[in-house]
């Protein structure tokens, strides 16, 4: 069993290292692995599922719906740029929505976060998360137009990098005691999460007990992923 993990490609039209990295993963990499899990942030943006037709989009999707027709299992969790990824673009690719959070068996039960849940420190970023996932915004932000979608997307990210310049790095970083709480509740002692950009092998003791916590790499410099094959995890940089 060879499972792959990615998180937070970013992938957009206006990043073509990124694409090019994606689609040779897709193709060379993933295509002999069993199962891909996309942790979140697939998208550098994602205004819903009716603008599966932009061809960007749809060329993409169709990466994945080459994977999913060789065979290989792919779950894919929505992150905080892609959170309106849904049934429809499930349908269009092959892919299951995978619940934020999750747990797999992977030799050991293993949690699965995209991460951003995890940095509870950000008090603003989860004020506005409760509202962008509540059924009443994502309605009314649904009913309007594409375009107008995508210029109020436009709008937010410029807004958003000019907050994350402003805001100290460890508050955008886990809580550590978020941290301790979700190996607690889900009574694991692994963890894979994206979103912190900030990758690697994390050691945490919960309770007397070792637990471990993998950061998947970002794609905005080289990238990579998290393979656990035969339950053995293992980080891999471009
Ligand atoms: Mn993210």
């Amino acid at each position: 069993m060879r499972a792959l993990f990615v998180s937070d490609l970013h992938l957009t039209d206006s990043r073509p290292e990124a694409n090019e990295r994606f689609i040779a993963f897709v193709e060379r990499t993933a295509r002999s692995a069993d199962a891909l899990y996309v942790l979140g942030d697939l998208f550098e943006y994602w205004i819903g599922d009716d603008d599966l037709g932009e061809p960007f989009n749809a060329v993409m999707a169709g990466f994945f719906r080459s994977l999913t027709s060789a065979g290989v299992a792919v779950h894919v969790m929505r992150g905080n740029r892609d959170f309106l990824l849904g049934e429809r673009f499930c349908a269009a690719t092959g892919a299951a929505l995978l619940d934020d959070p999750a747990v797999v068996p992977l030799g050991e039960p293993t949690l699965l976060m995209h991460g951003d849940t995890l940095c509870t420190d950000d008090i603003d970023y989860q004020a506005w998360r409760r509202t962008a996932r509540s059924a009443e915004w994502q309605h009314e932000f649904l009913s309007r137009p594409v375009e107008e979608r995508r210029r109020v997307v436009g709008g937010l990210r410029e807004k958003s990098r000019q907050v994350i310049r402003a805001k100290p790095a460890d508050i955008m970083d886990v809580n550590q005691e978020a941290v301790r709480e979700a190996f607690r509740r889900h009574a694991v002692r692994r963890l894979i999460h994206g979103h912190t950009h900030r990758p690697g092998r994390h050691r945490h003791e919960v309770d007397g007990l070792a637990c471990e916590r993998w950061v998947l790499p970002d794609w905005y410099r080289p990238g990579g992923y998290l393979e656990v094959a035969d339950g053995v995890p293992r980080l891999v940089h471009w």
